[in-house]
């Protein structure tokens, strides 16, 4: 799952993007408006994270822009602490959540893990795939209960693909959603990890539809 944080604090930024990472997700960073904006346009998030008070272009503006175009992707934004009428404003502009600075990072986590799974229908944190079971709160993965060593990567097309099951996901959907920004994307390198993943994981997790992507079943 790739998020858009959008927060000019660069103490804040590396905080949580160091949290998001650790639970498997791949992070792209706007250290101002008008960044932010065009990101969130361009690119397709499963979440942004939109501080209010942003240089060049302040976040409701930003937020404004995104749903009179029709951006549907889910946000949270953060406030100052005495800012009820910021919280007012970007709710009715089309925030889903809200945080008020300074916050604690575990229940920042918590959103943002409670955002994604309404933005795929999941109810619970434990993603449960037969024997596979995915622990979305920090990215590990059991098989038959005991605990199996995946990298990052491996995290982050196995969420991507859990997140999403029953759908067919195509390789480019897939790697726009697993690499950063600035990550040096190839869509071939998507087979190898899902290669991998059947290795560690059994070999009957990810359907192959030959020629269009994968899937994997909804349980
Ligand atoms: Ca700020």
């Amino acid at each position: 799952m790739r998020v858009l944080l959008a927060e000019d604090e660069p103490h804040l930024c590396e905080q949580v993007k160091k949290l998001l990472n650790a639970e498997g997700r791949v992070v792209d960073v706007a250290h101002n408006g008008m960044d932010a904006l065009h990101l969130g346009e361009t690119e397709p998030y499963d979440m942004i994270i939109l501080d209010i008070g942003l240089p060049e272009r302040d976040g409701i503006s930003v937020l404004r822009t995104w749903r009179s175009s029709g951006i549907k992707t889910p946000v949270l934004i953060l406030t100052a602490r005495d800012g009820w009428s910021e919280r007012v404003d970007g709710l009715d502009a089309g925030a889903d959540d809200y945080m008020t600075k300074p916050f604690h990072m575990p229940e920042l986590a918590a959103r943002v893990r409670a955002i994604l799974r309404r933005q795929s229908g999941q109810v619970n944190p434990v993603i449960e795939m037969g024997e596979v079971i995915l622990d979305t709160r920090n990215g590990r993965v059991t098989l038959h209960g005991i605990p199996v060593d995946l990298t990052a990567q491996e995290i982050a097309v196995l969420s991507y693909l859990a997140h999403n099951s029953g759908r067919m996901i195509s390789r480019t959907e897939l790697s726009e959603h697993i690499y950063e920004y600035d990550g040096d994307r190839d869509s071939n390198t998507i087979a190898v990890f899902v290669t991998r993943l059947r290795k560690k994981l059994g070999s009957d997790l990810i359907t192959t539809i030959r020629g269009r992507g994968y899937m994997i079943d909804t349980i």
